[in-house]
């Protein structure tokens, strides 16, 4: 049972994470914090937090676990102030798409308190943001990947492994850079060719007819494009490297498929094609 829960961030992953607790009976009382006191309002009249704080310093204050629900780029700030006030008993998560910037932010501001920090990252969301897109039943059957330090407290880590536990989800450990390598291949690469691909289309002279004929496969495709631009922004920030590499990566294997499209090579493009479907039936199971 989690007594007082501070949420520094209550959108759509801050916000799911409180509903979730709330229903599974395993939390007392959740105060949330932000820079909107409409949105801080909406919260409260959602039943997603119970009060708010206006100062960081004061929502965090007595609480058994801190929760950093704020984009990646807003880390920096977070911890500073909260760095001064955190107790010997708080254990502190983020929910950070990427690890290893938070993991440095932690690093340089929270001193002896490093070992309170368990950091985090639910794979479960949606391309809606803010308290509205919130639902409790998010991380069920969804999992969760802690990344903790070497110096990380074990019962730290027990603490924020079972409160995802408490929401239905599954909790895997990965190193720090392993995380932000992984997930820029898995996460961070589709979103970006989401954005480029409706970008490059919207600019062409027939975008209007091009968006008016657009199927189920385009949609799909595409959905994640309408996920929050200063999320990306920040992860992009934070992952840059692991993220170009791919990108790169990406490029030549576009540029195997023009070469072979423009020698009209039979052969290549059904093997090229034929790899791609039989790596994917087998990815989801067919
Ligand atoms: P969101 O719905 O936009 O929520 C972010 C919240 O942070 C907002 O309620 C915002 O409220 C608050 N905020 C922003 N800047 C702040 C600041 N400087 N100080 C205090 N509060 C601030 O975003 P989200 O999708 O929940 O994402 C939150 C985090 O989860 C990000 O780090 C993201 O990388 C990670 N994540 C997202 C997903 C996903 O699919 N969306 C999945 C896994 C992890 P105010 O505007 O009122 O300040």
């Amino acid at each position: 049972m989690i007594n007082r829960l501070a949420i520094v961030g209550v959108g759509l992953i801050g916000g799911s994470l409180a509903l979730a607790l709330k229903q599974a009976g395993a939390v007392g009382h959740v105060a949330g914090c932000g820079r909107n006191q409409k949105n801080l309002d909406k919260a409260v009249q959602l039943g997603v937090i119970d009060s708010y704080e206006e100062s960081i310093s004061d929502a965090v204050k007595g609480a058994d676990i801190v929760v950093l629900a704020v984009p990646l780029g807003a880390m920096q700030s977070v911890f500073v102030q909260i760095k001064d006030v955190i107790g010997d008993a708080t254990v502190i998560t983020d929910v950070g798409s990427a690890k290893q910037s938070v993991v440095d932010i932690a690093s340089a501001n929270l001193g002896p308190r490093i070992g309170q920090f368990v950091p985090g990252h639910p794979i479960a969301g949606t391309e809606k943001s803010g308290v509205e897109a919130g639902f409790a039943s998010l991380y069920q059957n969804r999992r969760v990947i802690l990344t903790p330090l070497d110096s990380t407290d074990p019962a730290a880590i027990a603490t924020i492994d079972a409160m995802w536990r408490q929401c239905g989800a599954s909790v895997e450990y990965l190193g720090v850079g392993h995380h932000d390598k992984v997930l820029a291949a898995t996460s961070h690469l589709p979103h970006m060719l989401a954005y480029a691909l409706v970008n490059y289309l919207s600019r062409l002279n027939d975008h209007e007819e091009i968006f008016n004929y657009a199927a189920g496969g385009f949609r799909d495709f595409t959905r994640i494009a309408s996920s929050d631009p200063v999320m990306w922004r920040d992860v992009c920030i934070s992952n840059g490297d692991a993220l170009l590499t791919l990108i790169e990566g990406y490029k030549n294997e576009l540029d195997q498929v023009s070469a072979a499209i423009r020698d009209a090579d039979h052969e290549h493009l059904l093997q090229l094609f034929g790899k791609a479907k039989s790596e994917r039936d087998s990815l989801i199971g067919l």
